[in-house]
């Protein structure tokens, strides 16, 4: 018998600074976090490791937005730089061109909207799995089913002779199944990637202090794409009037 030989091939981040750069997603100059992608190679047996930079990655360090620079790109890192020293400290250092840039500190619609777009792509990675969800809408689509099967024998609207009972019920049970299936398995999803889009969104929110009223308004000035986190925003909203209205 031959050995198995399995040949492994893995991306890996490597971090090496900041670089300031306009990003695309908050469309305005931010710090980005600047990481080496290295792909290793690896084949069982032989142990032979090779490691290869293939470009480098560089992440929003506001919308966490990530572009990726093909090698060779040549750019300017700042292994030292701290959020303290400054915006505009770190395009001088790495980004010259950029010249003055806007350092207020105050949030932008767009920035707003950015973050937004990051909590709606991270719902959107979810895998869709139907969970118990899809067995509890089944379990009652089929119990309201059977009942529906025998309230219409019971009024003689089924079809089938007064002795036939079982009949419309089991088919009315299989309808209400399926039915409930398919309604349990969406509920599921929906509730899943709400909950995962709130816990992002609240992530967001406490890093970069933002307001969920400004949020809103930000949203209702722009929703193109963004629409799904409407009733995420909305609940949060209306928590937080009524904490304050508490207390
Ligand atoms: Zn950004």
């Amino acid at each position: 018998m031959s050995p198995l030989i399995i040949y492994e091939k893995k991306f890996r981040l490597e971090s090496k600074g900041w670089i300031a750069y306009r990003c695309p997603n908050c469309e305005k100059v931010q710090p980005f976090m600047c990481a080496d992608n290295v792909r290793t190679e690896h084949l069982y047996y032989v142990l032979d490791v090779t490691e290869k930079k293939v470009g480098e990655v560089l992440t929003c360090g506001f919308c966490l937005m990530s572009l990726s620079l093909e090698k060779g790109t040549t750019i300017k890192v700042d292994p030292d730089w701290t959020p303290e020293d400054g915006l505009q400290v770190l395009a001088d250092r790495t980004n010259p061109e950029l010249g003055r840039i806007e350092t207020d500190s105050g949030r932008t619609d767009a920035e707003r909207r950015a973050v937004m777009r990051a909590v709606c792509a991270a719902a959107s990675t979810l895998t869709t799995e139907a969970g118990p969800g899809m067995g509890l809408g089944a379990l009652a689509g089929a119990g309201l089913g059977t009942l529906v099967g025998w309230g219409f024998h019971a009024t003689g609207w089924s079809g089938y002779p007064q002795e036939d009972m079982f009949k419309p019920m089991v088919i009315a049970g299989a309808v209400g199944l399926a039915l409930g299936a398919l309604v349990g398995a969406w509920l599921w999803g929906r509730r899943r990637t709400r909950k995962l889009m709130r816990k992002v969104l609240r992530e967001f929110m406490e890093r970069h202090d933002l307001d969920p009223e400004k949020l809103w308004n930000a949203y209702c000035a722009d929703s193109e794409g963004i629409q799904k986190i409407a009733p995420v925003l909305e609940a949060m909203r209306s928590e937080r009037s009524s904490d304050s209205f508490d207390g």
